[in-house]
């Protein structure tokens, strides 16, 4: 799914798409110049690799994002958003695929060695 920056107004832009069983869920609208807000829900099971053991596991994922669309270089500074960088199209496939690699590039690790370090 496409959304041309172009297209993005005040009113909030609702999408839903979804891939390998997570939901990006929530809207997007105009703020000003070249910039608009995203407010979006990720949800749904993924599968992670643990830290410790290697071992794959699959958890549930809810997590809130709210960050700021740059149509072209963002030459600010915002101390309350991330912003993302786009090039006239927001391609949310593209968005839901890194926001899931961010969330596996962190460090994971499963319930059983989780429940090791308490010990
Ligand atoms: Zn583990």
């Amino acid at each position: 799914m496409n959304i041309a920056f172009r297209r993005i107004t005040p009113t909030p832009t609702e999408f839903d798409i979804s891939l390998d069983g997570v939901t990006l869920k929530g809207e997007v609208s105009f703020r000003e110049r070249n910039l608009a807000l995203l407010i979006a829900g990720l949800n749904g099971e993924i599968n992670l690799t643990c830290d410790i053991c290697a071992e794959d596991f699959a958890t549930m994922l809810h997590e809130k994002i709210e960050l700021l669309i740059s149509n072209g270089v963002y030459k600010g500074f915002n101390e309350t958003y991330d912003v993302v960088e786009i090039d006239e199209n927001l391609d949310l496939n593209e968005f839901i695929r890194s926001e899931i690699e961010l969330v596996k590039n962190d460090y994971h690790s499963c319930e059983s060695c989780k429940n090791n370090e308490r010990n």
